[in-house]
């Protein structure tokens, strides 16, 4: 089993909550959740972050993480979204496999993250 968290979720052998699966991307819920509804997107082939990824699962995961967004928008009540990545430490990037967090976010709520 491999010392990547998320890489552990591709497989399976870490639990996740998923929400949605392409042939190169995985979407699950945020364990620790900045929002309702507050979930990551990532490629499942490990890259360490924006700066190791290429171009192809880049470019999936940002359309995953669009079509998600547009889906919080227009079928789950979201008003605004967040979409977020921290890449290296001093950018308080946490688990080293690239993800972006996609944040729903509510007009009658306040933003306290
Ligand atoms: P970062 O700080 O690297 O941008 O974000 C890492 C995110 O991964 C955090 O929001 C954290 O809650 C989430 N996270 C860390 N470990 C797990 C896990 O085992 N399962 C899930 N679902 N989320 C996790
Ligand atoms: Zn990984």
């Amino acid at each position: 089993m491999t010392d990547c968290v998320f890489c552990g979720i591709v497989s399976g052998d870490v639990p996740s909550v998923k929400v949605a699966e392409t042939a190169s991307t995985y979407a699950f819920m945020d364990i620790n959740p900045a929002n309702d509804g507050h979930l990551l997107v990532i490629p499942k082939q490990h890259s360490t972050d924006l700066l190791d990824i290429g171009a192809d699962d880049l470019s999936a995961v940002t359309l995953e993480a669009q079509r998600i967004a547009r889906a919080m928008v227009d079928d789950a009540g979201a008003d605004g979204v967040n979409l977020l990545n921290c890449c290296k430490a001093p950018a308080w990037q946490t688990v080293f496999h690239f993800h972006l967090h996609v944040i729903p976010r509510y007009a009658d709520r306040s933003v306290d993250r």
